[in-house]
């Protein structure tokens, strides 16, 4: 059975869950309200910059004050913060009746390509939620590089098996490939119950997301977004994008901007924000609670805004760390670009040479020796070794 028409989810509710309203929106023709914001635990507080690990009271508060607030989607996966994710997120949310929030999380794609069995990866994650089903499951990270490997396996098959067993109740899959390949997935298996895209302004006007979102339009695929803010990047932007939002509105977050782009599109199930501390939860909730939808006026701005943006950006790495398992040398890549992305943003060398110093000598990007193992897992599809080596040359 393919889902019939697409635009088929209601228009928002607005309905109290505990503390401040947040706005709903409802799961197709059905009367499942997911919040449209929903937090993703990718990004939660941790106890050093430089470490993966949660900073657990901090982290509860997070969610303590999403939970209240009526956010009732909650997105870990297995390989988040080291796998600490799931342990943290089912901790936290034990306390909360089980049917009062919808927990999602994922099957990395490249354990199976390791010949780990999904049955047994799945068996694991129920147990470090402390839960029997996942409300949503999905394929984490599907590429162009995977579309084999997940026909051979019969993944979908897996997926379908776990819903049929009610350990799954929605299943679908996170994406970072290509629309042709997108599309393929909605051609050829008709049980995607909904997508996960990354989904922002600058992908939309400068990259594939409008084309990716129009696919799942097209196929009636509710999409959820992740990455709004691409991993903070369109929040520090750079001097002049920030310039013009600045002007236009001095007392709003550029996050915010981000926020509204992704929310205010109608096939949009709900919109994942990696939120760091309570400041970024009150900032995200009081946006979505806000007027979301933009102006033409706005929509204008946001396309000039991701033009000067682009003029400046150079590595467009969310810092999702999944080359780092890959690099036989420990290159800590994400943190180098990011001290380049200072750099190119402000021009200002000694931005790049302050946060380059902070990397052990033994995981900066001398240690590279350009084997290329980290390229085929990047969703950005950034050539990591030729950028990494630019990043040296400044030195
Ligand atoms: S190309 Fe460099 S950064 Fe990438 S995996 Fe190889 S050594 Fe590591
Ligand atoms: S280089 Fe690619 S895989 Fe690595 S952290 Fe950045 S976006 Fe993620």
């Amino acid at each position: 059975m393919r889902f019939s028409a697409a635009r088929q989810i209601p228009p928002m509710l607005t309905e109290p869950n505990g503390g401040t309203p947040v706005k709903y929106n409802t799961y197709k023709n059905t009367q499942q309200k997911i919040s449209k914001l929903g937090l993703g635990c990718m990004r939660l507080p941790r106890l050093s910059a430089e470490g993966e690990a949660i900073d657990w009271e901090q982290a509860q508060r997070v969610v303590d004050l999403a939970y209240e607030s009526g956010i009732n989607y909650f997105d870990t996966a297995f390989g988040y913060h080291d796998g600490e994710s799931e342990r943290f997120i089912g901790a936290a949310l034990k306390k909360y009746p089980r049917e009062s929030f919808n927990l999602a999380s994922k099957m990395p794609i490249w354990k199976l390509r390791d010949g780990a069995k999904p049955e047994d990866i799945f068996a694991q994650q129920l147990e470090k939620c402390q839960v029997e089903y996942f409300d949503f499951y999905l394929m984490h990270a599907v590429g162009d590089n995977d579309e084999e490997l997940i026909k051979s396996i019969d993944l979908p098959g897996f997926m379908r098996s776990l819903k049929a067993q009610g350990r799954a109740k929605r299943i679908g899959f996170s994406f970072h490939g290509s629309p042709a390949l997108l599309r393929r997935m909605c051609e050829n298996y008709d049980c995607w119950e909904f997508v996960q895209l990354q989904l922002n302004y600058y992908d939309w006007y400068d990259n594939t997301a409008k084309e990716e979102y129009d696919i799942l339009c097209e196929f009636g695929i509710p999409c959820i977004v992740m990455e709004p803010v691409r991993g903070g990047s369109l929040h520090t932007l750079n001097s002049d994008a920030k310039a013009l939002l600045d002007e236009y509105a001095p007392d709003k977050s550029a996050a915010s901007f981000a926020i509204r782009f992704a929310a205010e599109l109608p096939d949009v199930l709900t919109v994942l924000s990696g939120m760091s501390n309570l400041e970024q939860v009150k900032d995200n909730i009081s946006t979505i609670n806000g007027d979301i939808d933009l102006s033409a006026e706005e929509h204008e701005l946001l396309k000039k805004v991701a033009l000067e943006f682009r003029r400046n950006f150079t590595v467009p790495c969310t810092a999702c760390k999944y080359c780092i398992s890959e690099c036989p040398n420990g290159v800590d890549i994400p943190a180098v670009f990011a001290a380049y992305n200072k750099y190119s943003m402000s021009r200002d060398l000694d931005d790049f040479t302050d946060a380059y110093a902070k990397i052990p000598s033994d995981s900066n990007a001398s240690a590279c020796i350009a084997c290329g193992a980290c390229q085929s897992v990047c969703p950005q599809s950034i050539e990591i070794p030729k950028k990494l080596k630019k990043a040296l040359e400044l030195l």
